[in-house]
Protein backbone atom coordinates (compact mmCIF):
# COMPACT_ATOMS: atom_id res chain seq x y z
CA UNK A 1 0.00 0.00 0.00
CA UNK A 2 1.79 3.42 -1.30
CA UNK A 3 1.82 6.14 2.17
CA UNK A 4 0.21 8.64 -0.08
CA UNK A 5 -2.51 8.45 -2.88
CA UNK A 6 -3.73 11.83 -4.49
CA UNK A 7 -6.70 10.93 -7.11
CA UNK A 8 -7.63 13.86 -9.40
CA UNK A 9 -7.60 16.21 -6.79
CA UNK A 10 -8.31 19.73 -7.58
CA UNK A 11 -9.19 23.29 -5.83
CA UNK A 12 -10.45 26.61 -6.94
CA UNK A 13 -10.24 29.34 -4.34
CA UNK A 14 -12.70 32.78 -4.52
CA UNK A 15 -10.73 35.78 -4.25
CA UNK A 16 -13.47 38.25 -4.46
CA UNK A 17 -15.83 37.49 -7.13
CA UNK A 18 -12.86 35.76 -9.09
CA UNK A 19 -11.77 32.31 -8.99
CA UNK A 20 -8.20 31.07 -8.58
CA UNK A 21 -7.37 27.77 -9.61
CA UNK A 22 -5.05 26.77 -7.17
CA UNK A 23 -4.68 23.06 -8.32
CA UNK A 24 -6.13 21.25 -11.88
CA UNK A 25 -7.12 17.53 -11.15
CA UNK A 26 -4.01 15.96 -10.05
CA UNK A 27 -2.85 12.42 -9.23
CA UNK A 28 0.32 10.68 -7.80
CA UNK A 29 1.32 8.54 -5.34
CA UNK A 30 4.11 8.33 -2.71
CA UNK A 31 5.69 4.44 -1.57
CA UNK A 32 6.50 3.90 2.05
CA UNK A 33 9.74 5.18 2.80
CA UNK A 34 10.23 7.52 -0.45
CA UNK A 35 11.86 10.93 0.14
CA UNK A 36 8.88 12.92 -2.48
CA UNK A 37 10.19 16.26 -3.46
CA UNK A 38 7.60 18.74 -5.07
CA UNK A 39 9.40 21.42 -6.65
CA UNK A 40 7.68 24.44 -7.89
CA UNK A 41 8.16 28.47 -7.94
CA UNK A 42 5.93 30.57 -5.41
CA UNK A 43 2.25 30.19 -6.27
CA UNK A 44 2.40 27.00 -8.45
CA UNK A 45 0.11 24.83 -5.94
CA UNK A 46 2.46 23.09 -2.76
CA UNK A 47 0.83 24.37 0.21
CA UNK A 48 -2.17 23.87 -1.23
CA UNK A 49 -1.80 20.59 -2.23
CA UNK A 50 0.03 20.02 1.21
CA UNK A 51 -3.40 21.66 3.05
CA UNK A 52 -5.52 19.00 1.48
CA UNK A 53 -3.25 15.92 2.14
CA UNK A 54 -2.94 16.86 5.73
CA UNK A 55 -6.10 17.27 6.41
CA UNK A 56 -6.72 20.93 6.75
CA UNK A 57 -8.28 21.38 3.15
CA UNK A 58 -10.87 20.09 1.55
CA UNK A 59 -10.51 19.25 -2.04
CA UNK A 60 -13.58 20.41 -4.93
CA UNK A 61 -12.82 16.88 -6.08
CA UNK A 62 -10.62 13.78 -6.19
CA UNK A 63 -9.46 12.05 -2.94
CA UNK A 64 -6.97 11.44 -0.92
CA UNK A 65 -5.59 8.38 1.39
CA UNK A 66 -2.51 8.41 3.86
CA UNK A 67 -1.42 4.74 4.77
CA UNK A 68 -4.91 3.87 3.48
CA UNK A 69 -7.21 6.30 5.35
CA UNK A 70 -9.21 8.44 3.76
CA UNK A 71 -8.75 12.10 3.49
CA UNK A 72 -12.39 13.62 4.58
CA UNK A 73 -13.76 10.09 6.58
CA UNK A 74 -10.87 8.89 8.64
CA UNK A 75 -9.12 12.54 8.92
CA UNK A 76 -8.92 12.29 13.09
CA UNK A 77 -6.76 8.87 12.65
CA UNK A 78 -4.27 10.40 9.63
CA UNK A 79 -3.58 13.47 12.08
CA UNK A 80 -2.42 10.91 15.04
CA UNK A 81 -0.25 9.51 11.77
CA UNK A 82 0.91 12.47 10.11
CA UNK A 83 3.44 15.00 11.41
CA UNK A 84 3.70 18.42 9.60
CA UNK A 85 5.86 21.33 9.66
CA UNK A 86 4.33 24.42 7.68
CA UNK A 87 5.88 26.98 5.57
CA UNK A 88 5.36 29.60 7.73
CA UNK A 89 7.23 29.47 11.76
CA UNK A 90 4.30 27.77 13.36
CA UNK A 91 5.69 27.04 17.02
CA UNK A 92 5.03 29.26 19.88
CA UNK A 93 7.54 32.36 20.38
CA UNK A 94 7.11 33.12 24.04
CA UNK A 95 7.40 29.63 24.67
CA UNK A 96 10.46 28.11 25.06
CA UNK A 97 12.35 24.91 23.30
CA UNK A 98 11.44 22.56 26.00
CA UNK A 99 8.02 24.20 25.97
CA UNK A 100 7.26 23.94 22.88
CA UNK A 101 8.62 20.10 22.55
CA UNK A 102 6.74 19.74 25.67
CA UNK A 103 3.24 20.99 24.49
CA UNK A 104 3.22 19.28 20.64
CA UNK A 105 4.27 16.04 22.56
CA UNK A 106 0.59 16.58 25.01
CA UNK A 107 -1.07 17.42 21.86
CA UNK A 108 -0.27 13.80 20.63
CA UNK A 109 -0.35 12.58 24.04
CA UNK A 110 2.63 11.09 23.89
CA UNK A 111 5.89 12.05 26.35
CA UNK A 112 8.82 13.60 24.37
CA UNK A 113 11.24 11.31 26.52
CA UNK A 114 9.28 8.49 24.33
CA UNK A 115 10.36 9.65 20.61
CA UNK A 116 13.28 11.02 21.69
CA UNK A 117 15.87 8.07 19.78
CA UNK A 118 14.03 9.90 16.54
CA UNK A 119 15.08 13.54 17.10
CA UNK A 120 17.77 13.14 19.39
CA UNK A 121 20.63 14.17 16.58
CA UNK A 122 18.73 16.87 15.83
CA UNK A 123 17.51 18.00 19.46
CA UNK A 124 21.04 17.65 20.61
CA UNK A 125 22.36 20.93 18.82
CA UNK A 126 19.22 22.72 20.43
CA UNK A 127 19.70 21.22 23.83
CA UNK A 128 22.18 24.07 25.48
CA UNK A 129 19.31 26.88 24.37
CA UNK A 130 16.82 24.72 25.91
CA UNK A 131 15.46 27.76 27.89
CA UNK A 132 15.48 30.13 25.47
CA UNK A 133 12.31 31.48 23.54
CA UNK A 134 11.61 29.89 20.42
CA UNK A 135 11.24 33.26 19.17
CA UNK A 136 14.91 34.22 20.03
CA UNK A 137 16.55 31.19 18.36
CA UNK A 138 18.17 31.45 14.79
CA UNK A 139 16.16 30.65 11.44
CA UNK A 140 18.21 27.69 11.19
CA UNK A 141 17.27 26.62 14.72
CA UNK A 142 13.60 27.53 14.01
CA UNK A 143 13.66 25.18 11.15
CA UNK A 144 15.19 22.27 13.81
CA UNK A 145 12.44 22.90 16.47
CA UNK A 146 9.77 22.66 14.28
CA UNK A 147 10.94 19.59 12.74
CA UNK A 148 11.49 18.12 15.93
CA UNK A 149 7.73 19.52 17.20
CA UNK A 150 6.93 17.43 13.92
CA UNK A 151 8.39 14.26 14.92
CA UNK A 152 7.38 14.47 18.46
CA UNK A 153 4.49 11.72 18.14
CA UNK A 154 6.69 9.44 15.79
CA UNK A 155 4.65 10.01 12.82
CA UNK A 156 4.43 7.58 9.48
CA UNK A 157 4.29 10.32 7.17
CA UNK A 158 6.01 13.44 7.95
CA UNK A 159 4.93 16.83 5.36
CA UNK A 160 7.78 19.98 4.99
CA UNK A 161 6.46 23.03 3.55
CA UNK A 162 9.31 24.75 2.48
CA UNK A 163 11.36 23.86 4.78
CA UNK A 164 14.59 25.63 3.73
CA UNK A 165 12.98 28.57 2.58
CA UNK A 166 14.95 31.72 3.49
CA UNK A 167 17.35 29.30 5.57
CA UNK A 168 21.37 30.06 4.59
CA UNK A 169 23.12 27.22 2.67
CA UNK A 170 24.66 24.87 5.39
CA UNK A 171 21.85 24.99 7.24
CA UNK A 172 19.82 23.95 3.86
CA UNK A 173 22.57 21.01 3.71
CA UNK A 174 22.00 20.17 7.19
CA UNK A 175 18.52 19.91 7.21
CA UNK A 176 18.20 17.63 4.28
CA UNK A 177 21.00 15.34 5.88
CA UNK A 178 18.22 15.03 8.49
CA UNK A 179 15.40 14.47 6.14
CA UNK A 180 18.28 11.24 4.73
CA UNK A 181 18.11 9.98 8.42
CA UNK A 182 14.84 9.97 9.02
CA UNK A 183 14.37 8.66 5.76
CA UNK A 184 16.66 5.64 6.82
CA UNK A 185 14.36 5.32 9.99
CA UNK A 186 11.86 4.13 7.66
CA UNK A 187 9.15 7.58 8.08
CA UNK A 188 8.36 8.35 4.43
CA UNK A 189 8.88 12.17 3.57
CA UNK A 190 7.18 14.53 1.14
CA UNK A 191 9.08 18.24 1.26
CA UNK A 192 8.04 20.97 -1.21
CA UNK A 193 10.54 23.41 -1.81
CA UNK A 194 11.44 25.91 -4.35
CA UNK A 195 15.02 25.31 -5.21
CA UNK A 196 15.31 23.27 -7.89
CA UNK A 197 19.18 22.24 -6.78
CA UNK A 198 17.33 20.33 -3.49
CA UNK A 199 15.85 17.66 -6.45
CA UNK A 200 18.85 15.62 -6.72
CA UNK A 201 18.42 15.01 -3.06
CA UNK A 202 14.70 13.47 -3.39
CA UNK A 203 14.28 10.08 -4.44
CA UNK A 204 11.61 11.17 -6.75
CA UNK A 205 9.87 14.83 -7.33
CA UNK A 206 7.20 16.15 -8.73
CA UNK A 207 7.59 19.59 -10.96
CA UNK A 208 4.84 21.58 -10.14
CA UNK A 209 3.50 25.12 -11.79
CA UNK A 210 0.42 26.84 -12.03
CA UNK A 211 -1.43 24.27 -10.20
CA UNK A 212 -0.41 21.31 -12.63
CA UNK A 213 2.28 18.56 -11.61
CA UNK A 214 4.11 18.64 -15.29
CA UNK A 215 5.80 15.43 -14.39
CA UNK A 216 6.83 12.98 -11.39
CA UNK A 217 9.77 10.94 -11.82
CA UNK A 218 13.63 10.25 -10.11
CA UNK A 219 15.56 12.95 -10.82
CA UNK A 220 18.21 10.87 -13.08
CA UNK A 221 15.05 10.15 -15.34
CA UNK A 222 14.05 13.63 -15.26
CA UNK A 223 17.18 14.58 -16.40
CA UNK A 224 18.13 11.42 -18.70
CA UNK A 225 14.47 11.92 -20.46
CA UNK A 226 15.66 15.48 -21.43
CA UNK A 227 14.79 15.47 -25.23
CA UNK A 228 17.27 18.16 -26.96
CA UNK A 229 20.84 19.14 -26.38
CA UNK A 230 22.23 22.08 -24.49
CA UNK A 231 25.41 24.36 -25.13
CA UNK A 232 26.52 26.79 -22.78
CA UNK A 233 27.92 30.01 -24.39
CA UNK A 234 29.34 33.19 -23.14
CA UNK A 235 30.36 36.56 -24.59
CA UNK A 236 31.82 39.91 -23.51
CA UNK A 237 28.40 41.41 -24.07
CA UNK A 238 25.81 39.01 -22.49
CA UNK A 239 22.69 40.74 -22.96
CA UNK A 240 23.54 41.39 -26.76
CA UNK A 241 24.44 37.75 -27.26
CA UNK A 242 21.12 36.25 -25.92
CA UNK A 243 19.07 38.90 -28.18
CA UNK A 244 21.29 37.34 -31.13
CA UNK A 245 20.67 33.76 -29.72
CA UNK A 246 16.87 33.77 -29.61
CA UNK A 247 16.36 35.18 -33.18
CA UNK A 248 18.15 31.97 -34.68
CA UNK A 249 15.81 29.52 -36.14
CA UNK A 250 18.15 26.64 -35.07
CA UNK A 251 18.04 28.01 -31.26
CA UNK A 252 14.67 26.63 -29.61
CA UNK A 253 15.46 28.31 -26.59
CA UNK A 254 17.93 30.39 -25.40
CA UNK A 255 18.40 31.97 -21.46
CA UNK A 256 20.47 32.72 -18.89
CA UNK A 257 21.89 30.23 -16.93
CA UNK A 258 24.97 31.24 -13.97
CA UNK A 259 28.00 32.84 -15.74
CA UNK A 260 26.95 30.94 -19.28
CA UNK A 261 23.65 31.04 -21.21
CA UNK A 262 22.26 27.85 -22.32
CA UNK A 263 21.24 27.38 -25.68
CA UNK A 264 19.03 24.78 -26.39
CA UNK A 265 19.61 22.82 -29.87
CA UNK A 266 18.14 20.09 -32.21
CA UNK A 267 19.79 16.97 -30.75
CA UNK A 268 21.11 16.57 -34.02
CA UNK A 269 22.46 19.78 -34.61
CA UNK A 270 26.61 19.62 -34.74
CA UNK A 271 26.92 22.85 -36.84
CA UNK A 272 25.46 25.03 -33.83
CA UNK A 273 28.39 25.43 -31.71
CA UNK A 274 30.22 27.18 -34.83
CA UNK A 275 26.99 29.28 -35.62
CA UNK A 276 27.40 30.74 -32.10
CA UNK A 277 30.39 31.35 -32.25
CA UNK A 278 30.04 33.35 -35.29
CA UNK A 279 27.26 35.67 -33.52
CA UNK A 280 30.33 36.70 -30.98
CA UNK A 281 30.20 34.47 -28.36
CA UNK A 282 33.65 33.76 -26.90
CA UNK A 283 33.04 30.50 -25.60
CA UNK A 284 31.11 27.48 -26.03
CA UNK A 285 30.58 24.03 -24.96
CA UNK A 286 28.55 21.29 -24.63
CA UNK A 287 26.25 20.97 -21.14
CA UNK A 288 24.52 18.48 -19.46
CA UNK A 289 21.11 19.00 -19.00
CA UNK A 290 20.13 19.73 -14.84
CA UNK A 291 16.55 19.58 -13.23
CA UNK A 292 16.34 23.31 -13.41
CA UNK A 293 17.08 22.58 -17.63
CA UNK A 294 14.17 20.28 -17.48
CA UNK A 295 11.77 22.07 -15.76
CA UNK A 296 12.47 25.19 -18.19
CA UNK A 297 11.65 22.41 -20.89
CA UNK A 298 8.77 21.15 -19.15
CA UNK A 299 7.17 25.03 -18.78
CA UNK A 300 7.73 25.50 -22.17
CA UNK A 301 5.90 22.59 -23.91
CA UNK A 302 3.08 23.00 -21.70
CA UNK A 303 2.88 26.42 -22.92
CA UNK A 304 2.86 25.37 -26.14
CA UNK A 305 0.58 22.32 -25.85
CA UNK A 306 -1.97 24.75 -23.93
CA UNK A 307 -1.93 27.81 -26.71
P1 LIG B 1 2.61 27.73 -3.33
O1 LIG B 1 2.56 27.13 -1.96
O2 LIG B 1 3.23 26.83 -4.34
O3 LIG B 1 3.23 29.08 -3.33
P2 LIG B 1 -0.27 28.05 -2.99
O4 LIG B 1 -0.91 26.72 -2.85
O5 LIG B 1 -0.06 28.84 -1.76
O6 LIG B 1 1.09 27.92 -3.83
O7 LIG B 1 -1.15 28.95 -3.97
C1 LIG B 1 -1.62 28.49 -5.23
C2 LIG B 1 -2.49 29.56 -5.86
O8 LIG B 1 -3.66 29.76 -5.10
C3 LIG B 1 -1.83 30.93 -5.95
O9 LIG B 1 -2.26 31.54 -7.14
C4 LIG B 1 -2.37 31.65 -4.73
O10 LIG B 1 -2.38 33.04 -4.96
C5 LIG B 1 -3.77 31.09 -4.64
N1 LIG B 1 -4.26 31.05 -3.23
C6 LIG B 1 -3.69 30.38 -2.20
N2 LIG B 1 -4.42 30.51 -1.08
C7 LIG B 1 -5.47 31.28 -1.40
C8 LIG B 1 -6.61 31.78 -0.68
N3 LIG B 1 -6.78 31.49 0.62
N4 LIG B 1 -7.49 32.57 -1.34
C9 LIG B 1 -7.31 32.86 -2.66
N5 LIG B 1 -6.29 32.41 -3.41
C10 LIG B 1 -5.37 31.65 -2.80
MG1 LIG C 1 3.48 27.71 -0.20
Amino acid sequence: MPAIVVDGVSKKYLAGKSEVVALHPTTFSVEQGELFGCIGPDGAGKTTLIRIMTTLLLADEGSVTISGLDAVRDYAAIRQRIGYMPGKFSLYQDLSVEENLRFFATIFKTQVEENMHLIYDIYKQLEPFKKRPAGKLSGGMKQKLALCCAMVHKPEVLFLDEPTTGVDAVSRKEFWDMLQRLKQQGITIFVSTPYMDEASLCDRVALIQEGRILSVDTPKQIINQYPKRILAAKGTNMYALLKLLKQQTYVEMAYPFGDYHHVVIQPEDDKAAEQIRALGATEVMPCEPSIEDSFIMAMQQKTNSTS
